[in-house]
């Protein structure tokens, strides 16, 4: 099969022949249908995250495709059934974690196109216990990014305990803000988009922000006048640490700020006011990925029709250059490589 295959930390990645993986106990074999390009991608070209992806791997965790070959002991999903592969590849079912619902946490999780081969492949195996089921008749391109930026932001909107009616700040729009928007608007929030890039504004007021700021130009005064006093909660979709600070800046008296973007160890640093925090009673907290429930829940908010992520196809020869455009920033929605 055709592959994209990052050799070592810092080279480009290539398109290679590779044998098509074997499905072991638990797992199966899926025919990739289409598979989505994300930020963390980047970070396991350059291995410059802590700690760093496996090398040689296959990255790619944001997968659509169908089930074609079981390994031992699995019986489901049958063969021929639309699944989706994301970040959390399996985890080890018995610590406090897990048992508590905090899977995405556990000291031994698998990380689909990290710590173990992804879907920037024609085929691509997966624990069957950890895929999401999509239902026939679902466009999987447009479906890719649920599978990563759709599962992350909605888990970041579950975490940061908004309520309906509430405001809801999302710094930075790219691909996972936008789709931050879809799933806020859904779960009844009033978006309120952040962003020092007028297109990625623009794209959050089409896909329903209430409100948007160019932080370049308005600063958090104008977004605490405009709300009444600040978002009840936010969630940084960005990596830049000025974003962090600025959204923990724009949350209200005892509101929480999410934090979901992952910088590179070199930027992992961030400057707040202490006294800010306790003198507001500000909440702030993490937010990693998404638990099988998260994910199949966020997948049927896109089956429902609420959450239509903007997607741009690239053709799956194409994915080295569709990474050095996501480097370089320019990319309002999502890259979805589909495979013919
Ligand atoms: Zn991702
Ligand atoms: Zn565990």
């Amino acid at each position: 099969m055709q592959a994209h295959v990052i050799t070592a930390h810092g080279k480009r990645m290539k398109l290679t022949a590779v044998a098509i993986p074997q499905p072991g106990p638990r797992e199966v074999l899926i025919r990739v249908a289409a598979f989505g390009v994300c930020h963390s991608d980047i970070h396991a070209v350059d291995g410059d995250w802590l700690p760093p992806s496996t090398t040689p791997l296959i990255p790619g965790h944001e997968i659509t495709g169908r089930v074609v070959a079981h390994g031992q002991g699995v019986t489901a999903p049958a063969v021929g059934t639309a699944v989706g592969v994301a970040w959390l590849g399996g985890a080890c079912q018995h610590c406090e974690q897990c048992l508590n619902g905090m899977e995405t946490i556990c000291a031994e999780a698998v990380s689909t196109g990290y710590s173990r081969d992804g879907g920037y492949a024609e085929y691509v195996t997966a624990r069957a216990d950890y895929l999401a089921i999509i239902p026939e008749g679902i466009d999987l391109v447009r479906l890719a990014p649920v599978l990563c930026a759709g599962v992350t932001t909605y888990r970041g909107l579950k975490l940061s305990g908004a309520r309906a009616g509430q405001f809801v700040g999302v710094v930075g729009v790219g691909g996972l803000g936008h789709i931050a928007i879809h799933y806020a608007r859904a779960m009844g929030f009033r978006p309120v988009a952040i962003d020092i890039d007028s297109s990625k504004l623009e794209l959050a007021r089409r896909v329903g922000a209430e409100m948007v700021f160019d932080s370049r130009s308005e600063g958090t005064k104008a977004v605490l006048a405009a709300t009444g006093g600040g978002c009840h909660a936010a969630l940084v979709t960005a990596t830049a640490p000025q974003a962090f600070e600025q959204a923990v800046e724009v949350t209200r008296l005892a509101g929480t700020t999410v934090f979901i973007g992952v910088p590179s160890a070199a930027h992992d640093k961030v400057q707040l006011s202490v006294s800010n925090i306790v003198g507001a009673e500000r909440v702030i907290r993490g937010s990693n990925v998404g638990s099988r429930l998260d994910l199949q829940q966020a997948v049927d908010f896109a089956v429902r029709g609420l959450i239509v992520p903007e997607v741009e196809e690239v053709d799956f020869t194409q994915a080295a250059a569709v990474l050095d455009r996501l480097r370089n920033g320019r990319v309002a929605g999502r890259l979805v490589l589909r495979l013919s």
